[in-house]
């Protein structure tokens, strides 16, 4: 961002529910008819694209930004999806998890962020349910610095080793989860579903001061593909 953002957060007059009075670049949040995250229900099984995932490298930088931490790849790491070729920019955290599952609700969520040539998104989202320590988690846990600060890291773990062996996902149309807001965001929420253990979930949530989700956002009249499993 190179313009001076509203300030907005998770909880009291910064909640979710105010993001979009918060600013008027905040509307969509709102006003949008396509937002995430969403809970995954009634989907439609459906033919579709393979996930290609050709990730060669790891995280450069750990930025804490006070609303999550972000792992910054450098160019490299590329998503292959119907021909379409989307570059890994960043992995982040949300706990608990953003999107639920047929009602249910999961204890924390990365977001593998990542951008094609004309500045559009898809968004890799993996599910964790309450269980076993992750590696993935931990990884984030051990490279975060204080809110505001900015670290390199020296050995990051392997941007493939963040992405589950079974490849089935759900899609969608939505949108970014944080102001703001801004639709037009292509999502693939894996189906495989991770582990994290409460330490982990506890030491998530101190980073950002308590919990650092949006609630499930009205699916409206759009469809959501099963795809593979
Ligand atoms: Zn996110």
């Amino acid at each position: 961002m190179t313009t001076e953002a509203a300030h907005w957060g998770y909880s009291g007059t910064e909640a979710p529910q105010h993001w979009g009075c918060l600013s008027e670049a905040y509307r969509p949040c709102s006003e949008g008819v396509e937002q995430s995250p969403v809970n995954i229900t009634a989907c439609e099984p459906g033919e579709g694209p393979g996930l290609a995932f050709d990730y060669h490298g790891q995280p450069v930088t750990a930025r804490n930004n006070g609303h999550t931490v972000y792992l910054d790849f450098a160019s490299g790491n590329t998503l292959d999806i119907d021909g379409q070729s989307y570059e890994l920019q960043g992995i982040h955290y949300h706990s608990p998890g953003e999107h639920e599952v047929e009602g249910e609700r999961f204890a924390a969520e990365l977001h593998l962020v990542h951008q094609d040539e004309n500045g559009r998104l898809a968004v890799v989202g993996l599910l964790f349910r309450s269980g076993s320590p992750s590696a993935s988690i931990q990884s984030i846990l051990d490279a975060a610095p204080h809110v505001g600060d900015t670290v390199d890291i020296e050995e990051g773990r392997l941007a493939a080793s963040y992405v589950p062996d079974r490849r089935g996902y759900f899609t969608y149309a939505g949108s970014l989860t944080t102001p703001p807001c801004t639709e037009g965001v292509r999502w693939i929420v894996m189906q495989s579903v991770d582990t994290v253990s409460q330490e982990q979930v506890d030491a998530l949530q101190a980073i950002t001061g308590g919990p650092n989700n949006r609630p499930v956002q009205p699916i409206g009249d759009r469809a959501i593909s099963s795809v593979g499993s």
